[in-house]
């Protein structure tokens, strides 16, 4: 059985059905995004248990592709890539850790977070972007000229595609906010080779320069409103799934930005329930930063059409997002996951993530957005003590030193970073070692 997929317009403009290879963003109708649409009949010639083993049988072996815990679903992400174009670096896979300890200073008991920082460039992009590089390799091959591949990035995505155009061999460009990434973010795509150009503006602004270059056919653009980047992205609802043996929890809480995570996530767990796997969706809660919160105050609001606005800096580097690309798409996903959105501030953030990290974490600001945001739904009763809760934790902590630095130094203007434990300096003195340990 050939299993197909396409881009059609989310907005539902008829007789839009356009290749994954070929280089377009926006609905040639309604100028809108695009959603990839599975030939879900083609996949139902498989059974759910037909389906969950194979999954199960492929789950990070060795024969290529299927180390990638993207590619062992392969035929419900992007089912038309051979292997030799596959672009993989053994993304997904990650640790669904229980957070027992952490989820008891919270009265949960069935608290989890799904650790996408567990990956080779040290956050949940890659998940996308091995999709997205490798379609271009296949669009290449049918004859595509690619003078480089873009982004507008608040340093993760740059950092990924950097990694994995240089897997491929092809050329990459990257638009970073100046001084507003954090030391090893930029290091990252100048270490893989890409063009760094560090632009006096905001993401934002970034985002307005790229999609300008795109729509002028200069570059290919690998940002998320590229709708390939969302097909490797839901692979993280697959596999939570997965990893409870093929049950749904009742929560996903998930720290956003741009929001094509979120829209990623409502794919996955949409596409799990229509092939029958699943019998239900969970409950989707969007976390965002207070100093960036569009999406927040349109939702509390009550309205479903998020007004951009001016993004304040945050701790929260990678989501100080004022105008989300993919608005329409979470807005589908909180009405389709009877969703919430909560904010966090820099305080509740700093000392949600130091609370984690007490607890065996390491929790980079955005994760840190996230578990704070579960901490005010647990105190409203929203989130409720049996409930089993999984948290999206987006990057690895390892990316983000000068967050810890400074908070252990509790150097963070403004925030009293509770929980800081700077180091005790003291002579090479055996006895006064002594009288420290016993305290
Ligand atoms: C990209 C990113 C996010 C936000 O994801 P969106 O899809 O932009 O909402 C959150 N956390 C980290 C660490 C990221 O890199
Ligand atoms: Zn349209």
């Amino acid at each position: 059985m050939a299993y197909r997929a396409e881009f059609r317009c989310l907005a539902g403009c008829e007789g839009v059905s356009i290749p994954l290879t070929q280089p377009t963003y926006r609905c040639p109708r309604c100028r809108g995004l695009f959603e990839v649409v599975h030939d879900l009949a083609a996949l139902a010639d498989r059974s759910p248990a037909e389906w969950t083993r194979l999954f199960d049988d492929r789950y990070k072996r060795t024969a290529w592709p299927y180390g990638s815990g993207v590619w062992g679903k392969r035929e419900w992400v992007a089912p038309e890539v051979p292997d030799d174009l596959v672009v993989s670096m053994d993304e997904g896979g990650t640790n669904l850790f229980w957070a027992e300890r952490y989820g008891r200073v919270l009265g949960l008991g069935d608290l989890w977070v799904k650790l996408c920082g567990n990956s080779h460039t040290g956050s949940f992009k890659d998940l996308g972007m091995t999709v997205l590089v490798s379609v271009v390799r296949q669009a290449i091959r049918e004859g595509l000229r690619v003078r480089a591949i873009a982004c507008a990035s608040t340093g993760d995505t740059s950092a990924s595609l950097a990694a994995y155009g240089a897997a491929a061999g092809l050329p990459v460009v990257v638009l970073l906010p100046r001084g507003k990434v954090s030391t090893a973010q930029l290091v990252q795509p100048l270490a893989s080779g890409a063009k760094v150009l560090a632009l006096d503006t905001d993401f934002d602004g970034c985002m307005a320069i790229v999609q300008r270059l795109a729509d002028e056919g200069l570059v290919y653009l690998a940002n998320s409103m590229n709708a390939l980047r969302l097909e490797g992205q839901k692979t993280v609802a697959f596999e939570i799934v997965q990893q409870f043996d093929w049950q749904v929890p009742d929560w996903i809480v998930l720290p956003s930005g741009n929001l094509g995570n979120a829209s990623a996530l409502h794919a996955g767990f949409r596409m799990l329930r229509d092939l029958g796997v699943t019998a239900r969706m969970p409950r989707l809660a969007i976390a965002q930063a207070a100093a960036a919160n569009p999406l927040y105050r349109a939702w509390t609001a009550g309205l479903r059409e998020v007004t951009p606005v001016e993004a304040q800096p945050t701790l929260a580097t990678a989501i100080q997002i004022g105008s989300p690309v993919s608005a329409p798409r979470a807005i589908r996903a909180l009405e389709a996951m009877d969703g919430v959105v909560e904010q966090a501030s820099e305080e509740e953030l700093s000392e949600a993530a130091a609370r984690a990290d007490r607890s065996g974490m390491y929790a980079c600001p955005h994760t840190g957005v996230a578990l704070a945001v579960l901490e005010k739904l647990v105190a409203k009763g929203t989130v409720r003590p049996e409930d089993r809760v999984v948290v999206i934790s987006t990057a690895s902590g390892l990316k983000f030193t000068e967050f810890k630095v400074r908070y252990h130094d509790r150097a963070i203007a403004g925030l009293p970073c509770a929980q800081a434990n700077p180091p005790i300096e003291m002579p090479a003195d055996f006895g006064r070692v002594v009288d420290e340990i016993a305290g």
